[in-house]
């Protein structure tokens, strides 16, 4: 049997999508845990959808997993007095800039994500 791949999952795969209603919560569609995709009931995940998250996966691995989520809490308390707060973590807004480009993964280097800490 032949599957047919994007071409940027060469590299980064198919994620797993396990859908539930529990996470994410309310008010939200998907979130990414340790590379592993939670949607909520039967969202539409489209390919951008699934580009932004594939974008979260490769920063969660750079990031040893753990120091990911970590850097996410406290990058999102430190912007909190700031406007959006969520949209303005620097790996939500590289993931939210380059979500449309689905080549984007391919040619993203490390740690790419740090170019997005001052914008
Ligand atoms: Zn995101």
């Amino acid at each position: 049997m032949q599957r047919v791949y994007l071409e940027m999952d060469k590299k980064y795969y198919n994620m797993k999508i396990i859908r539930n209603n529990i996470i994410p919560f309310k008010g939200y569609k998907a979130m990414n845990l340790f590379g592993v995709l939670f949607v909520r009931g039967n969202a539409r995940i489209d390919d951008i959808t699934l580009n932004h998250e594939k974008i979260h996966t490769a920063q969660i691995k750079e990031m040893l997993y753990v120091f990911f989520y970590l850097w996410y809490v406290i990058e999102w308390f430190i912007r909190l007095p700031f406007g959006n707060a969520y949209r303005n973590i620097s790996f939500e807004r590289e993931a939210y800039a380059n979500q449309d480009d689905l080549n984007y993964l391919e040619n993203r280097k490390r740690f790419d994500f740090v170019k997005y800490i001052k914008k």
